[in-house]
């Protein structure tokens, strides 16, 4: 099995290399990464200027590895185009979780996305980093028993899993979507010129069997994921109640 591994954290991110030494059990590792960090560039791509790569000045114990100067989803457009055959893409181990909201955000997320548009097998993991440094030697086995599990069934194309500092097992989530408090906090840079920091917290507790829930428990969480957002319900409800005309003939203003 080939598997590219990339992340959002950039190339010197360790929780890339820890990604990395848990892929390299499963199959061939590539290792395709942003040079800068990336953290919640979202799913953007660079379409205005062209990507290039260099070889990683990081060794990862043997493994392949480069540095491209785009986004968490120009490396895996890049690194699958580049590397032929990749069965599976895994993105992290991002330092940051990516639970609920944070999903729409995320350019961990992003990568495992833009796999799975391709065809290919997305993977996203993340870890908090906030309190403390993540454990990776800790975290490693974890990561090993949730991909392995993962792979057992094929049907999972994307899937987001995201660990606490210190696992005490896994669970099936779905993601946590609630509102969530936007602020903008203003401050000033030492030029005295006002900038502005864009933060966000959730407003709510986490619902029981939510991805928040889970890690806030103690629980690796594993969250199967789809493209199609599309409101089912709601499509199914206006189709009922508010047939739309088929030929549409503009009112024509007085
Ligand atoms: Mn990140």
């Amino acid at each position: 099995m080939k598997i590219l591994v990339t992340n959002d954290d950039g190339i010197y991110s360790p929780g890339l290399a820890a990604l990395a030494r848990v892929a390299a059990k499963f199959g061939e590792v590539v290792i395709v990464a942003p040079n800068v960090e990336q953290s919640s560039s979202g799913h953007s791509i660079t379409a205005t200027r062209p990507l290039s790569y260099k070889k990683s000045p990081i060794i990862f114990e043997g493994m392949e590895a480069y540095k491209v100067n785009g986004t968490p989803a120009d490396c895996v457009a890049l690194g699958t185009h580049l590397a032929e055959k990749v069965d599976l893409v895994l993105s992290g181990i991002n330092m940051g979780p990516n639970l609920g909201n944070a999903i729409w955000h995320s350019g961990t997320l992003a990568a495992a996305k833009q796999a799975t548009l391709l065809g290919i097998r997305g993977i996203a993991f993340s870890t908090p980093a906030k309190d403390a440094e993540p454990d990776f030697e800790l975290l490693e086995p974890f990561v090993a028993n949730a991909l392995s599990l993962l792979l057992e069934d094929d049907g999972l194309r994307l899937v987001n899993v995201n660990l606490p500092y210190r696992p005490v097992g896994l669970k099936w989530t779905r993601q946590s979507v609630q509102f969530y408090d936007g602020q903008i906090v203003p401050g000033e840079d030492p030029m005295g010129r006002k900038h502005y920091w864009f933060t966000v917290k959730p407003l709510d507790p986490a619902e029981p069997g939510s991805d928040r829930w889970a890690v806030e428990n103690g629980y690796v969480s594993l969250t199967p994921l789809r493209l199609d957002l599309t409101s089912d319900e709601d499509l199914e409800r206006v189709l009922q109640k508010q047939p739309v005309p088929e030929v549409f003939t503009p009112a024509v203003p007085h």
